[in-house]
């Protein structure tokens, strides 16, 4: 059986219907630009019509000829990444805000935020030791602080009394 020719159009709609959001190309250079789950990804072609694909759009496109559906929504990725993260965190701090112990009902409550101890301006990493749940309200409040100043919210916020040594 013959292979069918890549069809560029059909590929599209299939991003489309994935939940790639497709975004008009810059350049005659560019035969395709969409924004995926893995960011803004650009299909180029050179003058003698040679293409250059991104590796995510090459398994995006393997999946499109196999049949397959992918669930290529940006906001998808990062609802997902964002909710799998809160149940890390709450499964070592419990689900409630780290400062002022606000509960939430779940994870994917709107009033979750992931709050970086040291913020990543000043070089905080993204590792689960550097992050902790807080609702928007104290999220707001401690933003750029330090850590020293951000424990002493939280312990006012609990109200915990400074103990004398
Ligand atoms: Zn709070």
């Amino acid at each position: 059986m013959k292979k069918s020719a890549f069809n560029l159009d059909a590929f599209k709609a299939w991003l489309t219907d994935c939940g790639a959001v497709l975004i008009a190309p810059t350049s005659q250079w560019e035969i395709l630009r969409v924004q995926t789950c893995d960011g803004v990804q650009v299909v180029y072609r050179n003058a003698k019509d040679v293409q250059t694909w991104p590796e995510p759009l090459v398994v995006a496109r393997e999946a499109f000829e196999r049949g397959n559906r992918m669930s290529l929504s940006p906001d998808m990725r990062a609802r997902k990444k964002l909710r799998h993260l809160v149940e890390e965190i709450a499964a070592r701090d419990g689900l409630w805000c780290w400062f002022c112990e606000a509960g939430f009902l779940g994870p994917d409550s709107g009033e979750v935020t992931i709050e970086h101890l040291v913020a990543k301006s000043h070089g905080g990493p993204d590792h689960l030791s550097n992050l902790v749940i807080a609702c928007k309200g104290c999220n707001g409040l401690v933003g750029h602080m330090s850590v020293s100043e951000k424990v002493a919210i939280r312990d006012r916020k609990r109200g915990y009394a400074a103990v004398a040594a």
